[in-house]
């Protein structure tokens, strides 16, 4: 992909014409800085850059034109009162806003806008700060601009006895990547779960804080008789900011407070604008991890059926990963190049060229399990370890092996990292399969159930094999693991710059989620550009639940102006208008 394209259009909000755009930018300007307003004009080239160095003005890993999904402009708020007065601003002007915490949401859809002409709220560049780790309580709060790398070294400098909990890149944001409901490897690896409190702007600006947070924290001072509460209530900033506003004690204790527990309708959706979360940290403990590798295919439904009881006795100690081999030669970062044809690679080249990659003698490999298992003493990890090579020793031809029976390079070594809270970045190494690779995720929720039947782990594997092989891509599936149920993220990497590899993902895309919903397995997540198809499929009881999602939407957001079409939830403007694809 040439550095930067030249652009063809303005983009502009949908609705508003360019002198009132330019009007509002000179608005939004004044109020917060003319050096903290980005107007994305056609004189600025959209350049995708790479995972560190990401564009906020569209989706650096387009899958649709470069120039499809860009925004109009790029807003940087400073603090939560500034978040309200752009949403002021919004509403006032009908301005659909973007909210990103840093953007890089790579596969997913990056930092763009579902509706083009959108202003991208970035509230990365400003709001970075770690507002408070708590040592004691093993938690800490950070604004969206954290990421994983920032929270780990702020730990490390301070020599506390905790961990982060990252995916498999450690350059997201913390916070963004848990209200996507992204998943990392320790035992804290679902970040959603382990959160606990948040704060965030409503689309009306009011401020709200979840769990304990709604509680007001002790007062310094006896309590002063009440204040007359004026109409705006917890809007008015002086009463939030003010010296009496001491967060609670327990905010990052417990996460439910009292009433309904709503932090879940925050998640995934478009309901609010997330400026601090709390998190709780695991106390370091001892960690050992291993891979065992399987010979055959149609080890699958075994391997799966020998995880679950595991997982459900949780002894399984974190989310482990189950990988098909050809994994094992994208993260070597060598491209695909040594099979030169355009079709997919046969299973026998893949095993042939990755059997180099494990110590000899071993045999075939189609599968790998890579586990870490933790605890305080030795023996502790021992016993653990004991009963989960006994498991899956009954399979034929399976190997057990630890880091050190592997070469130094070896991916194993980064699991070790990445599963004792350690941030990295070897996963973009998979980049250099294809020349200007990119990636899609298909992601269904799959049942840890390997047996036969239309419903098991190994039945949605073979209709992905199937359809990947139809449309012309490598397969490259990874189980990540809960217990009950494993999110199966196949990751389509194809090449930016090649038109026909563009449209074969996209047909590939449809007709994954398409089949899988036919048979009952839905999405946990999806780029932007599935996700009205993804809504769709949860279509039980006439699609109650995408009806009750539109309640909540238009009962809070009236003008539709926060994230219209994120998660395939659309504002009354926007609904039925022709925009859902
Ligand atoms: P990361 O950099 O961790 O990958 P992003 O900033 O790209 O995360 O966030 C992923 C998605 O989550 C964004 O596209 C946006 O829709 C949503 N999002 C991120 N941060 C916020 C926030 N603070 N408030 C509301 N929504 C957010």
């Amino acid at each position: 992909v040439p550095d930067s394209v030249p652009r063809k259009k303005k983009a502009l909000p949908p609705g508003v014409s360019e002198a009132g755009f330019d009007r509002a930018i000179a608005e939004l300007k004044d109020a917060l800085g003319h050096e903290n307003v980005e107007v994305n004009g056609t004189d600025r080239p959209l350049v995708d850059g790479w995972y560190m160095e990401h564009p906020n003005t569209h989706d650096a890993y387009h899958i649709a034109e470069q120039e499809e999904l860009v925004c109009s402009a790029v807003v940087y708020p400073g603090n939560t009162r500034e978040v309200q007065t752009i949403v002021g601003w919004a509403n006032k002007h009908q301005v659909p806003i973007y909210p990103i915490s840093m953007g890089r949401n790579i596969g997913y859809g990056g930092a763009a806008p579902r509706v083009p002409g959108s202003v991208v709220v970035d509230l990365g560049r400003r709001m970075n700060r770690i507002v408070n780790i708590d040592g004691d309580n093993a938690s800490c709060v950070v604004e969206p601009g954290v990421s994983y790398f920032a929270l780990y070294e702020e730990i490390q400098r301070r020599g506390l006895p905790l961990w982060i909990d990252c995916p498999d890149l450690g350059g997201g944001s913390v916070l963004g990547n848990a209200i996507d409901r992204g998943v990392g490897y320790t035992p804290y690896g679902d970040h959603f779960a382990n959160h606990c409190g948040m704060e965030l702007v409503l689309p009306s600006g009011e401020v709200l804080r979840t769990g304990m947070g709604a509680m007001p924290g002790p007062q310094p001072e006896p309590q002063p008789e009440p204040q007359p509460q004026n109409s705006s209530g917890a809007t008015d900033s002086q009463a939030r900011d003010g010296a009496a506003d001491v967060p609670n004690p327990t905010w990052q204790s417990f996460q439910a407070a009292y009433g309904p527990y709503i932090d879940g309708i925050f998640s995934q959706s478009n309901y609010g604008i997330v400026t601090q979360m709390g998190f709780w940290l695991m106390p370091a403990t001892g960690h050992q991890s291993y891979m065992i590798t399987f010979a055959r295919e149609d080890d699958l439904a075994r391997i799966v059926d020998i995880i679950r009881p595991l997982a459900q006795k949780r002894i399984l100690g974190n989310i482990p990963q189950l990988r098909h081999v050809i994994q094992e030669l994208a993260v070597t970062g060598k491209p695909r190049s040594f099979w030169q044809y355009q079709k997919p690679m046969p299973r026998d080249v893949i095993r042939a060229r990755a059997s180099t990659l494990f110590p000899p003698g071993g045999g075939d490999v189609s599968w790998v399990f890579y586990g870490t298992q933790y605890g305080d003493t030795a023996a502790s990890i021992a016993g653990q370890l004991a009963t989960v090579r006994a498991a899956f020793a009954q399979i034929p031809d399976s190997r057990f092996l630890l880091p050190t029976d592997v070469a130094a390079d070896h991916y194993l070594h980064s699991r070790v990292a990445v599963c004792s809270g350690q941030p990295g970045l070897r996963e973009l190494d998979w980049l250099n399969w294809v020349p200007n690779a990119a990636h899609l995720f298909f992601s269904p929720i799959v049942p840890t159930a390997g047996g036969g039947g239309r419903t098991t782990a190994s039945a949605i594997h073979n209709l992905v094999a199937q359809l990947h092989a139809q449309h012309g891509f490598d397969l490259f599936p990874t189980m990540c693991v809960a217990a009950r149920e494993m999110h199966y993220i196949a990751n389509i990497v194809y090449d930016r710059a090649d038109r026909d590899a563009k449209r074969r993902a996209i047909a590939l895309m449809r007709d994954l989620i398409r089949h899988a919903a036919a048979r009952g397995f839905g999405e946990y997540r999806t780029h932007l550009l599935f996700a009205d198809q993804v809504a769709q499929s949860y279509s039980w009881n006439g699609g109650a639940l995408r009806r009750f999602n539109e309640s909540i939407k238009d009962a809070l957001d009236p003008n539709s102006i926060l994230a219209p079409g994120r998660n395939g939830i659309w504002g009354r403007r926007f609904r039925g208008q022709g925009w859902e694809i």
